[in-house]
């Protein structure tokens, strides 16, 4: 998410509120949406069926209830407290991170026919 603060557009992570500092891992989605590496750790981790339908954050898509997506548990006062991803983007962003120069990550989901 974009936010300001003192006039300056301040990157921060939707889900976990940490702010870009040109070095911490994030990827971005639609709409200036946000996830950090931590995040995604978190989401991969913790994803469960919704329990209801939702709009992803990061890709926007209407997704029925039982899909498989996550949201922080506990959102700290600088996330989105709407904020919600699905199990598309929690994969996308598992490869992407693997295949970022700049992080040591290693990819956590393995490959798919569909995400390889
Ligand atoms: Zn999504």
């Amino acid at each position: 998410m974009q936010k300001t603060e003192n006039g300056l557009i301040v990157i921060a992570c939707d889900f976990t509120g940490i702010e870009w500092d040109e070095h911490i891992p994030m990827i971005e989605g639609h709409r200036g949406s946000v996830i950090c590496l931590e995040a995604l750790k978190m989401a991969i981790d913790g994803m469960a069926d919704a329990s209801e339908a939702f709009d992803c954050t990061l890709c926007l898509r209407h997704t029925e209830t039982g899909s498989k997506a996550w949201r922080h548990p506990d959102p700290p006062a600088t996330a989105n407290p709407h904020a919600i991803v699905c199990e598309d983007c929690i994969r996308q962003a598992d490869r992407a991170f693997s295949k970022d120069p700049d992080t040591d990550y290693v990819r956590r989901i393995p490959p798919t026919d569909r995400w390889r």
